[in-house]
C-alpha cells in the first residue's frame, strides 16, 4: 500500500483534461437517461463526484471501506449516535467535547436514549453493560483534559455484549491512530479541525468497514440532508494532502513549547495524551503514532489567568483547533459551557484550565509570545 501521504493525493484517480486536480461539480441535479434506468448520480444530496472524492480519499487514509462526509463535525456525530434506537444506552467518555456532551444530554433522552458518562473507560468491564447498552462512545484523547482510552480492549469489551464502539478521532486524525485497525466500528472526526486545517471550513466525516452500518450512513446523508458541499469537499481534499505535513510540524512545535512550558515556575500543570498514569502512557504509546498538538495547562496558584490571555499576540485566545494558527481557550466557560457544574467538577475542569491548540508559527515566536504572558500573569 502506498504511504499516507502519498494517498493523500493519489487516493482518486480523477484525470479530467490533464487537471492534476479534480473537476468541482456544483451541478444540484444529473440529467437521466430518458429510456428508463438510473444515472451514476441523480442528486447532489444523495451523491456528487466531488464529495464522492473526498470522501474516497479519507477512507484510504483509514483503511476504511466507507466514509461519508457531512456539514460539521456534529453532524458526522449525530449521524453516528443516530443509528441508536429508543430504549438503547450510549456509554460515553466524560469529559467529551461540549457538543458531543449537549448531544448526549439534550438530543439522545428525545429519542429515548440513555447515556451513562465514564470518568474512566479503562475501567469498563461486563459488569458495566445490560441489555440496553448498544455503543460505546469514546473520544480519545479526550477535550480537553488530554485522558486516554484504550480502543482495542473497549472495542473486544462491546463487540461481547453485542454493542458497537464509536471512536471520535477529531484529536489525532488517521495519520496518527486508526481506530478502525483496533476494532472500532465507526470513527467519527471534526474535519474542521485537522483535516481541513486552516480555519476557514466546517465539516465532519464518518467512517466503517460494516456495510450495515455504512447503509445508515449514507441515508443519513440522503434522509437527514446534512451533507458537505461540492465546494467545501474540494476544499478539504486540497487541504489533507498537506495533513502529516502540518500535523508534524504541529507535534515537533508542542514538543519544544511543552520543554519550555515544563521549566517556567508560573506553570503548576501540564497535561498531554498519556500524562494522567502510566497505564494510559502505555495505552497511548501502543495505540496511536503521536500525542498530537493539543494539550492543556494549569497556571501556579496565585497567577491571574485573564493576565496571561491579555498579554498573548500570537496565540488567538478561541475556541477550535487543528488549524495552522495557535490558539487557546478556557474550556470551562468556552468549548465545555453547556456543561453542568457537577459534571465539569468531576470531569477536572477547573475554570482556570487552559487548552492549547499549536500551530505551525515559527516556534520561537510562539515560545516568546508564551513566555511574555507568562510574565504578566
Ligand atoms: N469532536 C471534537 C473532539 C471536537 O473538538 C469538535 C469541535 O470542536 C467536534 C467533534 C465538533 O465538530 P464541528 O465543530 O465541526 O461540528
Amino acid at each position: 500500500m502506498a504511504g499516507f501521504t502519498t494517498r493523500t493525493i493519489h487516493a482518486i484517480e480523477e484525470i479530467d483534461k490533464g487537471a492534476v486536480t479534480p473537476p468541482i461539480y456544483t451541478a444540484s441535479t444529473f440529467l437521466q437517461p430518458t429510456e428508463g434506468g438510473e444515472g451514476e448520480y441523480e442528486y447532489q444530496r444523495g451523491g456528487n463526484p466531488t464529495r464522492d472524492s473526498a470522501q474516497r480519499t479519507l477512507a484510504s487514509l483509514e483503511n476504511a471501506q466507507h466514509s461519508f462526509l457531512y456539514a460539521t463535525g456534529m453532524a458526522a456525530t449525530a449521524t453516528a449516535l443516530g443509528t441508536l434506537r429508543a430504549g438503547d444506552t450510549v456509554l460515553m467518555n466524560l469529559p467529551v467535547y461540549g457538543g458531543n456532551y449537549r448531544f448526549a444530554t439534550i438530543e439522545l433522552p428525545k429519542r429515548g436514549v440513555d447515556h451513562r458518562f465514564l470518568l474512566d473507560p479503562n475501567t469498563l468491564s461486563d459488569a458495566d453493560f445490560d441489555d440496553s447498552v448498544k455503543a460505546v462512545f469514546l473520544e480519545t484523547p479526550a477535550n480537553p483534559t488530554l485522558r486516554v482510552s484504550d480502543i482495542q480492549r473497549i472495542s473486544e469489551l462491546a463487540h461481547r455484549h453485542g454493542a458497537i464502539m464509536i471512536v471520535d478521532n477529531t484529536f489525532l486524525t488517521p495519520y496518527l491512530q486508526r481506530p478502525l485497525e483496533l476494532g472500532a466500528d465507526i470513527t467519527v472526526q471534526s474535519a474542521t479541525k485537522y483535516l481541513a486545517g486552516h480555519g476557514d471550513l466546517l465539516g465532519g466525516v464518518a467512517s466503517t468497514n460494516d456495510d450495515a452500518l455504512a447503509e445508515e450512513l449514507f441515508k443519513a446523508q440522503l434522509i437527514s440532508g446534512g451533507i458537505l458541499s461540492p465546494i467545501d469537499s474540494y476544499r478539504l481534499l486540497q487541504n489533507v494532502k498537506t495533513l502529516a505535513l502540518r500535523m508534524d510540524r504541529q507535534q515537533e512545535n508542542t514538543r519544544k513549547i511543552i520543554e519550555f512550558l515544563e521549566q517556567h515556575p508560573a506553570v503548576a500543570a501540564i497535561h498531554t495524551p498519556g500524562s494522567h498514569s502510566s497505564e494510559e502512557a502505555e495505552i497511548q504509546q501502543r495505540q496511536a503514532d503521536g500525542k498530537g498538538a493539543v494539550f492543556s495547562m494549569e497556571l501556579a496558584e496565585g497567577r491571574d489567568v485573564r493576565a496571561f490571555l491579555g498579554r498573548l499576540s500570537v496565540f488567538g485566545f478561541a475556541v477550535s483547533l487543528g488549524g495552522i494558527e495557535s490558539l487557546l481557550c478556557l474550556p470551562a466557560g468556552m468549548t465545555q459551557g453547556a456543561y453542568a457544574a457537577s459534571d465539569l467538577e468531576r470531569s477536572d475542569i477547573a475554570e482556570n484550565l487552559i487548552r492549547v491548540a499549536v500551530g505551525i508559527e515559527d516556534v520561537e515566536d510562539l515560545i516568546a509570545d508564551l513566555d511574555h504572558a507568562l510574565d504578566a500573569a
